[in-house]
């Protein structure tokens, strides 16, 4: 907790999230449900990172959250699961009381409260997911999701599966779709004070090729590709490495 003064208010106390760091630029006040929110840009020198000699690719996942194209695995949060059982059981709460009650009303504040604690919490994930990848990497090469958005299907085709198909709910996917949008922004942000670099590259088919022939790869499982040459494959993992190549990084095959 600290406290602070504005123009026309009275001392106010805050909860810090984060501590404020660098020279703050603006402040913003936004209120959301019946809670007041305190935003605070800063302006930061960046503050060069020691090289670490590790460049990767990133690929996001379904029933992960991101793996490197080194075989590293981000796995999904544990809060993630039990939280969407909650979600689901709170919105037919709402919808089974009657309109305009003061049921319908508790209930809905209940569910508003549940969106908060998912939204603060997946944020600290992605805090804490960027901020050590940020001091292991050089460079992160990820797939340009404004292009992403664009190209990949939500249903996708029995031999190449889009990668939104979630092996749950639409709640599960639209969850895990807006974290990603997030965690880039988050992670852009912090390369960007530790003079790190982010390559963004065109995601078509990254996905469904293999990394080491460019054959292109069936998909019996979400989880693997099966390439002619090469075989079974982790699919995150082969979407990551051909990520790296496609940013020119890595010795694999140019893409
Ligand atoms: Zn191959």
């Amino acid at each position: 907790m600290g406290s602070g003064s504005l123009p026309g208010c009275r001392q106010v106390r805050v909860k810090a999230h984060r501590p404020v760091v660098g020279r703050v630029k603006t402040l913003r006040l936004k209120r959301e449900a019946r809670r007041w929110y305190v935003i605070v840009v800063t302006e930061q020198q960046p503050v060069p990172q020691p090289a670490t000699g590790r460049e990767i690719g990133l690929d996001v996942g379904v029933a992960r959250f991101a793996a490197t194209s080194d075989g590293e695995v981000v796995a999904n949060p544990r809060f993630l699961a039990a939280i969407v059982s909650e979600l689901a059981a709170a919105q037919r709460g709402v919808t089974r009381c009657r309109p305009g009650s003061g049921n319908r009303r508790r209930a809905r504040r209940r569910l508003a409260k549940l969106h908060r604690t998912l939204a603060n919490q997946r944020r600290d994930f992605h805090h804490q997911t960027a901020r050590k990848l940020i001091d292991t990497c050089d460079v992160i090469a990820v797939e340009d999701l404004a292009i992403t958005n664009m190209t990949r299907s939500a249903s996708g085709t029995v031999q190449a599966p889009g990668r939104n198909v979630a092996a749950k709910a639409g709640l599960n996917r639209s969850i895990l779709d807006a974290g990603w949008g997030q965690f880039l922004a988050i992670l852009l942000a912090k390369a960007e004070g530790a003079g790190r670099r982010v390559v963004k590259v065109n995601p078509r088919d990254t996905s469904i090729i293999c990394c080491r022939c460019g054959a292109r790869c069936a998909r019996p499982r979400q989880d693997t590709v099966l390439c002619p040459v090469h075989g079974g494959m982790d699919a995150d993992l082969n979407g990551a490495c051909n990520i790296l190549t496609r940013a020119g990084l890595g010795s694999g095959r140019a893409a």
